[in-house]
């Protein structure tokens, strides 16, 4: 899909957790255009199920980059975390490319809940600036559970 979606962008992909993937490439370009290309062209993949509530499903891409040059003399675990911050702020409004910049911060932190009521597992992504003191209620069961550790 890299290279139908320009052939001035060199990458090669490395899983970085989950469905998430870091592509370390260059380009004399503008990478931008590829990356909203690519977005674009994942948007346009549906699949079909089957069945009583069959439905099309489509797929989204939430794009945080970097460039190396942005981050001269700092380690690779900087240039991760930068490109973390970056598709953190990609996954706000879902289905976008957003680029580091320097001091980004992300906006949004990621939490995960345990229901001791119904076993149900789930993940959410609040506002850092939310107000998390208070407990949280399962999105399955309803059940009130502690306030989320993050
Ligand atoms: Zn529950």
């Amino acid at each position: 899909m890299l290279e139908g979606a320009s052939k001035e962008v060199h990458a090669a992909p490395f899983r970085a957790h989950g469905d998430e993937f870091f592509l370390l490439g260059w380009t004399a370009a503008e990478p931008t255009p590829c990356l909203e290309e690519i977005r674009r062209r994942v948007a346009g993949i549906a699949l079909s199920t089957t069945g009583i509530d069959a439905k099309e499903l489509r797929g989204t891409v939430s794009v945080g980059w970097v460039k190396s040059e942005d981050l001269r003399d700092l380690s690779v675990n900087d240039l991760k975390t930068a490109v973390e911050y970056a598709c953190s702020e990609a996954k706000v409004n879902r289905n976008t490319v957003v680029q580091y910049v320097a001091g980004m911060k992300p906006s949004m932190v990621e939490g995960r809940g345990d229901c001791a009521g119904c076993r149900t597992k789930f993940t959410f992504h609040a506002p850092v600036s939310a107000d998390r003191t208070k407990g949280m209620f399962c999105p399955t069961s309803g059940t009130i559970g502690a306030p989320p550790a993050i």
